[in-house]
Formats: C-alpha cells, structure tokens, sequence
C-alpha cells in the first residue's frame, strides 16, 4: 500500500507510541519511529499490525475511523481533484484510479444502481484482511459524505473474508429531490 494509506494510521498510532507491544515486526517500528513517505509503497502487514494493536486501545471502531481520516485528508489534499461536491456517485466513480494510487493489487469496479446508491466490486486483492475492509468502509463513507450525500450508509454485503470471491461494498445515500413543479413559480 501506498505510504499515503499508511501514514493516516502511523499518524492515529504515534499517539500510543508509548503503549506499543515489544512484539512489534521490525517494519511496524521503523514505520512508527520513522518517516513515513507519501509516495513510498509499504508492505500491507505494517497497517494490519498497527490496527490490530490500535484496536486493543481504542476498540474496534479505529478500522473505520482510519479510513474516514484517510479520505477526509486526501480528497483535501493529494486528491482533491477528484472530489465532486454535491455529488457522491461523481466522486465514487473515480474508486478504479484512487484504488491504484493506494494500492498495487486488485482493482476496484463502480457500478451505479439507482440514483443514490453504487456499489464498488473490489477484486483480486493479493492480501485480503479484515483490517482494510473495515477501513474501506470508513472511507466509503467519508467521501459520500463529503461529496455532500445525506444519510450516507454503507454495507459490504460481499467479502473474501465470508468467503466470497470479492468485497463488495454498496453505498447509498438520501438522493436530493427535484424541485416540486410548483417551486419554479
Ligand atoms: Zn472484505
């Protein structure tokens, strides 16, 4: 993954740096202790073990908070330019290409259901685990919300990890109504 995915966490984790278990891997240290580069791609492991000993401190909630904190930076920072407002389906449809600058395996398809809703077909991914899942979820859903949808909600209905042959994940939101005809006049 790229560095970009993995600083957010290294980020939530130098926080609890002081609480960080001696059986560590050498790579989760040196991302911890280090310097954690945007453009660097790092071994997926790293984010698992620091989410899994992030979990044992602040429950199992940080999955979906890193993914949030990783989409509410990036579609302000690094990826703004694909961020749509008033438009969750417009920024979603742009998951193939953000899927390959966070990641270097699988691929991510968008498919539209109906207005207010998409569902995005993760496939092939070399290291399944339950840690990116949630975290995808968490980002999912931040950048519906800030694509301006209301009453986000997101499921992954489908997952490798249930045994499925890919995650899918289906977000919805409240589609915004058209005018009532007679508000025009
Ligand atoms: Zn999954």
């Amino acid at each position: 993954m790229k560095g970009t995915l993995l600083s957010v966490v290294v980020d939530l984790a130098r926080s609890e740096a002081a609480t960080a278990p001696s059986t560590l891997s050498a790579e989760s240290r040196k991302a911890l202790d280090g310097v954690v580069l945007a453009s660097v791609w790092y071994p997926l492991d790293v984010l698992g073990e620091l989410l899994a000993w992030l979990e044992t401190r602040k429950g199992p909630g940080i999955h979906r908070h890193a993914g949030t904190a990783s989409a509410e930076r990036d579609l302000s920072g690094v990826y703004r330019s694909f961020l749509r407002a008033a438009d969750p389906a417009a920024t979603l449809a742009a998951l193939p290409v953000i899927w390959s600058l966070y990641h270097d395996s699988g691929s991510a398809l968008v498919e539209r259901l109906a207005p207010g809703s998409v569902d995005i077909t993760v496939r092939a991914f070399a290291q399944p685990q339950r840690a990116l899942c949630e975290l995808t979820v968490g980002w999912l859903q931040a950048a519906a919300v800030r694509s301006g949808g209301p009453d986000v909600r997101v499921v992954e209905g489908h997952c490798r990890l249930r045994h499925d042959d890919r995650c899918r994940y289906t977000v919805a939101w409240a589609p915004t109504a058209p005018p009532a005809p007679g508000w025009a006049r």
